[in-house]
């Protein structure tokens, strides 16, 4: 009798004492841009109910897929490519934005990141058109050369519009749109006074202000294989974002072939190379989503090399002799969390 009343007793006070250290936490999660998002909110404003976070978010989420899905022909990324002129197309401030920064980031990676590849990406069969029936040759690849190319497409921000040197040149920005749409959902939740939230759009995760314990958000870096999903590494984070990209989920198979969804401009095929996965922490989700990419096509060593002289916080996560090996920059070393426990 007695040890029920001691066991309970403790357990009870633990209970309350949790109760009254852990702040409200609301957590929504649902479909969009052809992948998931989830958030993660901690002490929302007195009134913020789920409905009211979720109605937010989608419309926000909703606004990012009319201006930039290549996947609808009424959105304006839709009608950009559709127009074969080559005088400036009026676009909203988001379009014009997010084009300037895709721009900077194809000149920082020289070239790796390039928002017109998307002739090239149809071309292997990826985006909205179906796997190819049959591998694009050499020949159909120099011809593409012709409408593909970051310096034939320009921005301007006053007013903001969109022009193309050559009438069939496209866009493509599912390199950076979703980690974009983090970008503008937290700018979003944080106007509505919520300081402390987690967002992840399909792998492009920001963490703001701290967590539900009082300390930087935890968040697991997938182990890059197909099977199960399984944590490899921790990152601790406030105020920043990380992206976790790898070919690992997104590729087909041809003949025991692998072709990864990410296109090396330098050549117009597929990557292939033993980069698993990058990881890559920055400012904004915007960022990290681009220069994930980047770094996919740079591979491990070069990539390697352009994140330590640009002294960026990324890992590299490479396949050798059938084991994975992780190589780190000093930067992204701080960052990583070797404790156990609750994220
Ligand atoms: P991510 O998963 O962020 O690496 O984005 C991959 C998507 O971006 C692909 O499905 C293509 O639509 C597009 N893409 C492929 N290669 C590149 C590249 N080198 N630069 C920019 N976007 C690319
Ligand atoms: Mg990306």
């Amino acid at each position: 009798m007695n040890r029920t009343i001691v066991l309970i007793v403790p357990t009870l006070l633990l209970a309350f004492m949790g109760c009254a250290k852990r702040p409200a936490e609301l957590s929504i999660s649902g479909p969009t841009m052809g992948t998931t998002y989830s958030v993660k909110v901690i002490e929302p404003p007195p009134g913020l109910d789920e409905a009211v976070i979720r109605h937010a978010t989608e419309e926000v989420l909703a606004g990012i897929d009319l201006a930039m899905s290549s996947y609808r022909a009424d959105s304006e990324v839709s009608r950009f490519n559709a127009s074969a002129s080559t005088q400036w197309f009026p676009v909203s401030a988001d379009l014009a934005r997010l084009v300037r920064a895709a721009l900077e980031f194809s000149e920082l990676s020289g070239g790796a990141f390039d928002v017109t590849l998307a002739p090239m990406v149809a071309a292997w069969g990826f985006g909205p058109a179906a796997q190819p029936v049959s591998l694009p040759q050499d020949a159909d690849l120099d011809a593409l050369r012709r409408r593909v190319g970051y310096r034939k497409l320009h921005v301007s921000m006053q007013p903001f519009a969109l022009r193309k040197d050559v009438p069939d040149l496209e866009i493509d920005l599912n390199g950076i749109a979703p980690g974009y749409a983090v970008d503008l959902l937290s700018a979003r939740l944080s106007s509505m006074g919520i300081g402390r939230h987690m967002i992840d759009i399909g792998g492009e995760v920001l963490a703001v202000g701290l967590n539900a314990r009082g300390g930087p958000w935890r968040v697991a870096v997938e182990r890059p294989v197909d099977a199960e999903p399984a944590p490899y590494a921790i990152v601790q984070l406030q105020d920043m974002a990380v992206t976790t990209s790898g070919e690992y989920r997104r590729y087909y198979e041809r003949d025991g072939r692998r072709y990864s969804h990410t296109i090396d401009p330098r050549t117009g095929k597929p990557v292939a190379h033993a980069l698993a996965s990058v990881v890559v922490i920055g400012p904004t989700s915007m960022h990290t989503d681009a220069w994930a990419t980047a770094f996919n096509v740079l591979g491990a060593q070069p990539g390697y090399d352009l994140a330590a002289q640009r002294q960026m916080p990324v890992m590299f996560i490479e396949w050798r002799d059938g084991r994975l090996h992780r190589r780190a920059t000093p930067q992204f070393q701080a960052y990583l969390d070797w404790s156990e426990g609750e994220s």
